[in-house]
Order: structure tokens, then C-alpha cells, then sequence
């Protein structure tokens, strides 16, 4: 990795901007006062005079605002054409900086500001574009626009030893390691990362400092792949409560709340959570039709998922490329995911990929696909990735205990085998 001015970018990620019009339509953009006077002032309410501009909603009991959109959900300043509105007719000076910084995510990193990228952008899932080090100036200058500074102490090791930068990084440069590992191929390699997390869970690291630490994680590391190199072919051992804590959690990265509904009335918001609980029974109960979760999901049962083949495996390079973007970025545990600790953010980070191997399969059913192809893959990411790090219902208690359920040894494998790519 390289590193710019003040910046530190995941130059093995590509990216250019190529107008989907995907952000405009799936995004909520929130203004600060400042941002909402700007598009004022540069007379945007005369030019669009039979909508309003802003929604208002309450939160916390303030007044707050963010941009308004169509009945189609399509940003109000995005033009029949795809482009920005603001952009193309009063100046980039004029969009608000979460539209500016998209995809890019600064993330505190132990010795400066590193770059997440949002892996719902089409572009970015499917590493369309040109390096990333041709966006490096203007990404720094918006990242001195947010104010992100690098973080001052890393993550926890797992609620009670605070870890050294060196020991952090080292725990990270083995995850990253494996995913590298070229001459294995990428289900080998997620299957590594599962063993190593067992084998994490179980060392005392009060006992074990630095070098010492530093040594023991590259040991574990190989140990992690022979396992995985053994393993391969095995039979699924997961038990039934392990499968159902994931399924609530798999649930739980589908579902995306409709910022309207805020403002909503008492009997909507009712009828809303009680939807929302039968189709996360369903979920736990795995029977029959998958509910309707998702606009465009198709009608499969539960059944059918299981039946889809995998796919030949450079169709998970898109996979793998995305934890090397979140284990680059630091983006998986600390001030980059819910301040999590060490140890479950890498869990959370490595099960995603069930959860991606998951929506990928539901995709293939609705292409009324036997085998799990690169589309599907694409199409699992960015779903994956549309609440991962995002949906605030992670940062609660109940999911980081949820997490501990899903972490003891061999069941993060036999949740890869049976839910996975
Ligand atoms: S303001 Fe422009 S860039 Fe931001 S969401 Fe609307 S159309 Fe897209």
C-alpha cells in the first residue's frame, strides 16, 4: 500500500464514477444548515418551485434536514439524464459532502486517515475504473473537509487487553495475508480466515505481548491454512443454534429502514415492526417462502438456497477483494465499525461473506440459475454491503452478543459451508 499526503489508499481497488445514478436513488442525504443555505442561495427553490427541496424529520428533538426525492426515490436533483442537477448547472461547491465523498468512507487508521470504499457502488463491487491514486487529491481534500483524524488507540483484542498499533497491525496483516494467498485458492483462503479465528478465540492473550504476540499470530496463520487445506472437502458440523442466531443476523442485513417512516404515524409504524417480526420468524424457522424482504426478490422457499451450486472461484475475486478493501481501510472493528473489538469485528467482517454467499444464491434462483455465477456474486456484495457498516441496528448490544453466539470454534467454517459462495 502507498500512502499520499495524509491519506492511505487500497491501491489494489479501482474506481471511477460512471453515472448509475445509483447513490442518487438508494441514498439519504442528510444537509447541515450550511449545505441547505448553499443550495438557497444559488436560487435551486426557483428553479425547482413546485417540489420542496428539503424534507424535514425530527431526531432527538431537533430539527434536521436532508434532500428530497421523488415518489420513485429518485434524488430530487437528479436529472432524467442521470447527472446531478446541482453538479452540472450551479458547481460541485454546491453538493453536500456526503454526495462528494461517495463511495469513498475516511476511516480512522493507526497512522493516518485510511480510505474505505462503499462496495454497494456498482462501480466500486465490480473495480471498474482507474487506480485510485489518480482520486488521491481530491479525496484528500475531502477528507480534510471532514475532519477525520487517524485513530489515537486501536480496537481491544476482545473486551479486556488493549492492544499495541504493532500487535493491531500484526492481527491484521495475517487476515490480509490469507486473502492474498494466491496459490490457494479463495474458498481455501476464507476457510483459513474461519480457523484462525477459532484458533484466536482460543490463545490468552494477556499472557502473550508484542513480539511474542507478533510471532505467534504468523504461526497461528500457517497452522490456519494447513487446517483449511485439510478441511476443504469436509462435512458440514453446524449445530442448530449457531444456524439460527446467524439466520436472524443474515435477516437483519437485509432489512433497511425508509427514512420516512420516522415521521410515520403510530398504527404504520405498528404494522411495520409487526412485519418485520414475522418475516425474522421466518427467517428463524427457515421453512417455506422466503419473505418478501427486498424489492425484486423472487418467491423461492427457503429449500431452493441450499440447492444452488457454487460457482467456479474466480467468480469470488469481487468477495475477497472487498475484506481486503475493509481490513485495509481498518473499517471492521474500533472507531471503523461500532467500536467493536478486534476479534468480533473480524468476525462480523469474515461471516459477511455467508451472508453475500446467501443473497448471491437467492439472486441465482431469480435468474432461475442451478450455479452461482459472477453477476449473482456482484449482486450479493452490493446488497451485502448496502447495510454492512452502515445499518445503526449492528451497533447494539444484542448484535455483539449475537456475534459471541456465532464465534465458538468450527462454527464460522460450518457457517461458510453451509450458507457461503
Ligand atoms: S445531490 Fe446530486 S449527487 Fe447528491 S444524491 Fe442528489 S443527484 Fe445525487
Amino acid at each position: 500500500m502507498t500512502k499520499t499526503t495524509s491519506i492511505h489508499l487500497p491501491l489494489f481497488q479501482r474506481f471511477d464514477c460512471h453515472s448509475c445514478g445509483y447513490c442518487c436513488r438508494n441514498l439519504v442525504v442528510n444537509v447541515t444548515d450550511t449545505e441547505r443555505e448553499t443550495i438557497l442561495k444559488a436560487g435551486w427553490q426557483s428553479r425547482i418551485p413546485d417540489r420542496p427541496l428539503f424534507k424535514r424529520y425530527r431526531f432527538k428533538g431537533r430539527d434536521l434536514y436532508r434532500l428530497a426525492k421523488y415518489p420513485d426515490d429518485r434524488c430530487i436533483f437528479l436529472s432524467d439524464d442521470g447527472l446531478c442537477r446541482l453538479h452540472a448547472e450551479t458547481g460541485i461547491k454546491t453538493k453536500p459532502l456526503a454526495c462528494r465523498l461517495y463511495p469513498f468512507v475516511p476511516t480512522p487508521g493507526t497512522d493516518t486517515v485510511h480510505i474505505d470504499l462503499r462496495v454497494d457502488c456498482p462501480s466500486v463491487a465490480a473495480n471498474k475504473g482507474r487506480n485510485l491514486t489518480v482520486h488521491s487529491q481530491e479525496i484528500d481534500g475531502l477528507v480534510r473537509e471532514t475532519g477525520t483524524r487517524a485513530m489515537t488507540e486501536p480496537p481491544m483484542w476482545q473486551g479486556t487487553r488493549q492492544l499495541s498499533m504493532e500487535e493491531f497491525q500484526a492481527v491484521v496483516a495475517a487476515f490480509e495475508g490469507l486473502l492474498r494467498k494466491g496459490s490457494l485458492p479463495i474458498r481455501t483462503r476464507l476457510l483459513a480466515g474461519c480457523y484462525l479465528l477459532d484458533l484466536l478465540y482460543t490463545i490468552r492473550v494477556q499472557k502473550v505481548r508484542d513480539d511474542r504476540l507478533v510471532e505467534l499470530i504468523e504461526l497461528l496463520s500457517e497452522a490456519a491454512i494447513e487446517e483449511a487445506q485439510q478441511q476443504n472437502n469436509s462435512v458440514n458440523q453446524l449445530s442448530k443454534r449457531p444456524a439460527k442466531l446467524f439466520r436472524q443476523w443474515l435477516f437483519l442485513h437485509t432489512i433497511t429502514d425508509n427514512p420516512d417512516d420516522l415521521d410515520a404515524g403510530f398504527l404504520k409504524k405498528i404494522t411495520r415492526s409487526w412485519s418485520r417480526y414475522r418475516q425474522a420468524r421466518r427467517f428463524i424457522t427457515y421453512r417455506g417462502p422466503v419473505p418478501p424482504v427486498m424489492p425484486g426478490w423472487s418467491t423461492a422457499d427457503f429449500e431452493d438456497i441450499a440447492r444452488i451450486k457454487t460457482g467456479p472461484d474466480d467468480t469470488l475475486e469481487p468477495l475477497c477483494r472487498s475484506l481486503r478493501v475493509k481490513l485495509d481501510a481498518h473499517a471492521f472493528a474500533g472507531p471503523g465499525y461500532y467500536k467493536y473489538d478486534l476479534i468480533p469485528g473480524l468476525t462480523a467482517l469474515w461471516l459477511s461473506s455467508a451472508v453475500v454467499g446467501w443473497l448471491a444464491r437467492l439472486t441465482a434462483i431469480t435468474k432461475q440459475r442451478d450455479t452461482l455465477t459472477l453477476d449473482d456474486i456482484l449482486t450479493g456484495l452490493r446488497q451485502a454491503h448496502h447495510t454492512y457498516g452502515v445499518s445503526p441496528v449492528f451497533a447494539r448490544f444484542s448484535e455483539r452478543w449475537r456475534l459471541r453466539g456465532l464465534a465458538n470454534v468450527g462454527t464460522p467454517a460450518a457457517l461458510l459451508r453451509e450458507y457461503g459462495p
